[in-house]
């Protein structure tokens, strides 16, 4: 921290319209010192957070709890203790409480063990449906159930249990009821899908990591990946936690809304960047490091620029819509993101 009156100093030389950097000289102190105050980060006068400081983490786990409404305390004090939080779990299950953050999801029917029917054997269906990339469980059954005029259950009587299971379950990613060798192999069967394709495209089928959920997000599949599948109405889909756009469309996977982003190509630049962190330093870092960037990033003039580029494309987008500001601003957002990524220690530690 720096001396109170330099804070005080700092806020009200920025508010006379002097630079960073000019103020950083002034004061003899770095920018991203003077950036925490700026923002509003720390009060004048307020001590650095300590190493057990929930506030580092605050935004992520909103995000993250957002994301994946099955998502809750255990699952998400194992996230960010591995990124660097040093609080216990009841510590952080207090901080839960404080911001509001409730347990899980309210729709969630609890898991009922399945009595096996006897096995049947089937043939391939006549229809063949070709998974979305990320499609849940209970939806791929039931499009491939409409497709060939079946009732859902005359395909899952002839599945093993666990597609039942997971065919009526909210939480296709939970971890009970874990898959067993060969059922993928039943479902690619009568599908008619290879199994391949089938574990690439649904997430559900990857099985689990033992240390908890895999970091994904609950989105709806990019509407022009749908529509290349004959679908016209909402898919909903398991995305990487990092994962804003389908590169190949060129559309931003708002949380809302989805947003032409041809007419702007460094978000779908930045998009490919992301891909490429998440694969050097793990999902979870980079959500938090885009979070952390993101409280920098939103307002400045280059996302300005490309939210009115934005919705000069699309007709009836409003340019300060949350999703359009977040797209706007994804550039300088990855960008920023990768520099904290690469500066050893730099996440979580401190700001300073
Ligand atoms: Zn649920
Ligand atoms: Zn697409």
């Amino acid at each position: 921290m720096i001396p109170e009156s330099d804070a005080r100093q700092a806020i009200a030389l920025a508010g006379q319209g002097v630079n960073v950097s000019q103020i950083a000289r002034r004061l003899g102190h770095d920018r991203k010192t003077i950036r925490i105050y700026l923002n509003g980060h720390r009060a004048p006068g307020q001590p650095r957070p300590h190493a057990g400081s929930y506030a580092p983490f605050a935004a992520y786990v909103l995000k993250r709890a957002a994301g994946d409404r099955h998502l809750r305390g255990a699952g998400l004090h194992r996230e960010i203790t591995a990124l660097g939080y040093a609080g216990s779990y009841s510590a952080f299950t207090r901080e839960l409480r404080g911001h509001g953050i409730t347990a899980a999801c309210q729709t969630c029917k609890p898991w009922q063990p399945v009595i096996p029917a006897p096995e049947q054997r089937s043939a391939v269906l006549p229809a063949r449906v070709a998974p979305v990339t990320g499609e849940t469980i209970a939806s791929y059954l039931a499009r491939t159930a409409a497709a060939n005029h079946l009732p859902l259950k005359a395909i899952t009587d002839v599945l093993p249990p666990w597609f039942t299971a997971r065919a009526a379950a909210c939480d296709d990613i939970a971890k009970p009821g874990l898959l067993r060798p060969g059922d993928a192999r039943r479902l690619a069967a009568l599908t008619g899908i290879s199994e391949i394709a089938l574990r690439h495209a649904l997430p559900a089928l990857a099985g689990h990591r033992d240390d908890g959920r895999p970091p994904l997000r609950s989105a709806v599949a990019c509407r022009r990946c749908a529509a290349r599948h004959g679908q016209h109405d909402a898919v909903p889909v398991h995305l990487p936690a990092y994962q804003r756009a389908c590169e190949r469309h060129r559309t931003w996977l708002g949380r809302a809304i989805q947003i032409d982003v041809i007419t702007v190509p460094d978000i779908i630049a930045a998009a490919s960047r992301a891909h490429r962190l998440a694969r050097e330093h793990g999902v979870t870092r980079l959500v938090l490091a885009e979070i952390t960037a993101r409280q920098e990033t939103v307002a400045g003039p280059g996302a300005r620029r490309r939210a009115v580029a934005l919705a000069l494309a699309s007709p009836g987008l409003d340019p300060r819509h949350p999703d359009t500001a977040e797209a706007a601003a994804y550039p300088e957002t990855i960008r920023m993101a990768a520099v904290s990524l690469s500066a050893p220690g730099a996440l979580p530690a401190g700001p300073e």
